[in-house]
């Protein structure tokens, strides 16, 4: 991706610290709410405000932001702390209207970056404007589709373009309401390394129980900043009142987080680190000889079974393996999701290998 801009061309130095931290409502909901969560923050030392303008609600009939009123108090915001302001929006008008209302920062939510019709009129109607924009990661676990909704704005000239994690919806219940997959974001990271990242722990969370914790891991994978949804009464909050925290508290998890250095400067801690990952490459050499001899047996019982006419997917088998895997897995200190994962990936590489066999003459 072109000239993307670091967050120190656009956010001024007393901002500039890690974490850089964005706060706010879920919902912009009343001129005083929304000024008194700000005052808040901004004694706090937080100095980019945030609150939904338009919100994307799940279903119909519940509250849908209080809309283009709320930009006047966003102003007074601005006007009144200094702070910089951001607001998602999903659509042209609102793209027009922020613009229109000096709004400092745009982004685009996780409901709209999975939508490549909305990215792109949403990016045509900004072109050659020179604002921040900060995406959300689709809702769905796609890497490209997020890169595919970074590249349709740096397309159109953004070069302020941040990314911001908030992970992934699922259907299964687990504790996070979405889940982080971390690898997606770490995997976006080696894609496009001067491409500055962003995590919002609120909507990975759904709970304030785990924000410190997802925090923390994302500050350890060097993440620029967060952000971390407030209100001054989080449960009276007319959205996402499982999941915000009051500023007092926000201030409290950053004072608790350890923020350790990028870089390492320590020589001999520096020999000693690339001893050990000169060793990780060779475990991986030896996983990746490990998998073709596997594949090469597999390939020979696939020729095997074509000669005999054996169907390929044994089933029992297959399940006793897994099953045998997953305890010895467990007693090597091994978690059984972990374990499991990688067998089944296993399993449909041997499947692909078989029927290659199968249905070559
Ligand atoms: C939000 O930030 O309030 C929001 C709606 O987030 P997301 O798009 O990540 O669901
Ligand atoms: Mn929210």
């Amino acid at each position: 991706m072109k000239n993307i801009e670091p967050l120190s061309s656009w956010i001024n130095k007393t901002n500039l610290k890690r974490p850089v931290v964005i706060a706010g409502p879920c919902s912009a909901e009343t001129s005083e709410q929304v000024m008194d969560t700000a005052i808040q923050l901004q004694s706090y030392g937080v100095n980019i405000f945030r609150a939904g303008i338009w919100k994307p609600r799940t279903r119909p009939n519940s509250f849908e932001g209080v809309g283009e009123k709320g930009l006047a108090w966003l102003q007074d915001v601005k006007q009144k702390t200094g702070m910089m302001t951001a607001i998602e929006v999903a659509n042209t008008r609102h793209v027009e209207l922020a613009l229109g209302a000096g709004i400092d920062i745009l982004w685009i939510g996780a409901r709209t970056s999975v939508n490549p019709f909305a990215v792109q009129e949403i990016a045509d109607s900004l072109k050659n404007k020179d604002i921040p924009v900060m995406v959300k990661n689709p809702i769905n676990p796609d890497l490209d589709l997020w890169i595919g909704a970074l590249e349709r704005l740096n397309n159109v000239g953004i070069n302020k373009l941040v990314a911001i994690h908030r992970g992934f919806s699922t259907y299964q219940k687990t504790k996070y309401r979405n889940k982080p997959e971390w690898q997606i974001a770490i995997e976006l990271k080696r894609k496009i390394p001067n491409l500055p990242i962003l995590c919002d722990p609120s909507h990975i969370c759904g709970t304030p129980k785990y924000i410190e914790e997802v925090s923390q891991i994302s500050m350890d994978l060097n993440y620029h900043g967060l952000m971390i949804e407030t209100h001054p009464n989080p449960q009276e909050a007319w959205s996402d009142a499982r999941q915000q925290i009051t500023p007092k508290d926000l201030y409290e998890i950053l004072n608790r987080l350890v923020i350790r250095k990028e870089e390492i400067s320590n020589k001999s801690l520096l020999e000693t680190l690339s001893e050990l990952r000169t060793m990780i490459d060779l475990c991986d050499n030896q996983l990746l000889d490990l998998m073709e001899k596997r594949m090469d047996i597999v390939e020979k019982i696939g020729r095997h079974k074509k000669a005999n006419d054996i169907a390929i997917l044994q089933n029992k088998r297959w399940d006793d393996i897994l099953q045998r895997i997953i305890k010895k897995g467990i007693e090597k200190g091994l978690s059984k999701d972990f374990v499991s994962t990688i067998f089944k990936t296993i399993h449909i590489e041997s499947i692909n290998h078989q029927t290659k066999i199968m249905n070559d003459d």
